[in-house]
């Protein structure tokens, strides 16, 4: 049998995680292959909101979640649903989040999620310049909004949790959010704005210029699905069609899909999907200066690159379904609340962010040693902790 093609470090997974990985890994000065059968940068990391959101250390799940849980699931414009034909498999991930949005657990995620983002949009700032990609990221901040002082007074334990982590974040009456974002219709609650927050003009673009970087810098891409990783005795042995390799260590990460691969290292990790969709709308200006969320929604609205991206909600599905039109139709309904001169979508679009049931990723060696490193589970935030995902793996590949 012919003999396998070896390497130092495999990655598996061209996403934003595992082109971040790669790309630090080669300027460490270590030989680095990437096995991604698709388009670089064109899972989950090309249609999301954009957002650098260093000010997100709340988990999904916290006993606020779970008190407004009625609510979530049966509200008509609700931004949460539930396939209900894949219930049964999320049965045991649901049980598992709803278990983590217990006040301790909740309070430890919150402490793990703070750590994590300390350094999110410095890190970024760095690796912008250094994909030649400074020019596609606004430092506008964002802004969350209410639309009743109710709804304001419903987020004050938020807002108190993120002043006592040091998050920067400003209160503004419904006039300061008119002056920040005259388009917008009055929002009487007023907004939280964040002014550390960084976005991206164009996610696609941004990925396109890492994956180039990535390739500039001695990465070898192989275009495969790892169908199978066996340890061996001298490296790890990943196989596919038209793949054979064996690298001493594996970087995992494919993320929604690494379940099957980390159960194949030896481990059983409770990694499943929230699906979230995006509806955009071509125009030359378009109409925001920086992403905004108007917060009952569950959605940002995001201005990118001659078009408005409408983007958000949480659908519990599973990996294998086709998109749903009703959400589609939601998130359409909710820009144009907000906007009602909105044509009809120039395009849409469906991703599968790969969410732990506490919302924090797992960075770390396997269990079994770090041959094999975990590198997914970035839930909501994998954009912005890029950059720290792959300093902490490149620190455990020794
Ligand atoms: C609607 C929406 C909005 C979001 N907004 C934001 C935001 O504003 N800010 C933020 O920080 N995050 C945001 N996120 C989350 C963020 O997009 C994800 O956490 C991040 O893109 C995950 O990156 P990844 O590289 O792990 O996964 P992906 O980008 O999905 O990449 C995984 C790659 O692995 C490949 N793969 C899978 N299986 C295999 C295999 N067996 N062999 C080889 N390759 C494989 C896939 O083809 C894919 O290309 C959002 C997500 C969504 C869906």
């Amino acid at each position: 049998m012919k003999p396998a093609n070896t390497t130092d470090i495999a990655v598996i997974g061209g996403g934003v995680i595992g082109l971040s990985c790669a790309l630090r890994l080669a300027e460490a000065g270590r030989e680095v292959t990437l096995i991604e059968p698709n388009a670089l940068g064109s899972g989950a990391s090309y249609g999301n909101a954009g957002t650098i959101a260093e000010y997100g250390i709340i988990p999904i799940g916290t006993p606020a979640t779970l008190r407004n849980l009625p609510s979530l699931l049966f509200g008509r414009e609700s931004p949460l649903s539930i396939r209900r034909a894949a219930l049964g498999a999320l049965a045991p991930w649901l049980a598992k989040f709803v278990v983590q949005s217990m006040p301790h657990n909740a309070r430890r995620n919150v402490e793990q999620l703070v750590r994590l983002l300390a350094e999110a949009s410095a890190d970024w700032k760095e690796l912008a310049a250094q994909i030649d990609a400074t020019h596609l990221f606004n430092p506008s901040g964002a802004l969350y909004l209410y639309k009743s002082q109710a709804a304001f007074a419903a987020a004050s334990s938020d807002i108190s949790l993120r002043r006592k982590n040091g998050i920067g974040q400003e209160m503004l009456t419904a006039d300061e959010v008119a002056k920040l974002e005259p388009a917008l219709p009055p929002f009487a609650g007023g907004g939280v704005y964040f002014p550390n927050a960084i976005h991206l003009r164009d996610p696609g673009q941004v990925m396109a210029r890492l994956a180039k970087a990535t390739i500039s810098s001695g990465v070898n891409v192989i275009t495969a699905t790892v169908d199978n990783l066996k340890r061996g005795q001298s490296c790890v042995h990943l196989t596919g069609k038209n793949l054979d390799i064996c690298a001493k260590h594996v970087v995992i990460a494919a993320g929604a899909f690494s379940k099957p691969l980390a159960q194949m290292a030896g481990e059983a990790v409770p990694l499943d999907t929230e699906r979230g969709y995006h509806v955009e709308y071509d125009m030359e200006q378009p109409l925001l200066s920086r992403p905004v969320s108007p917060t009952e929604r569950g959605l940002y609205l995001v201005p990118m690159q001659g078009r408005l991206r409408a983007v958000g909600t949480i659908e519990l599905g599973g990996l294998t379904a086709p998109p749903n039109q009703r959400r589609l139709d939601l998130i359409d309904r909710a820009a144009k609340s907000i906007f009602p001169t909105l044509g009809a979508p120039s395009r849409t679009w469906m991703g599968f962010r790969p969410s732990m049931p506490n919302s924090v990723p797992v960075i770390r060696p396997s269990r079994g040693g770090n041959d094999i490193i975990f590198a997914f589970g970035h839930g909501h935030l994998g954009l912005t902790l890029a950059p720290i995902t792959a300093r902490l793996v490149s620190d455990m590949v020794r």
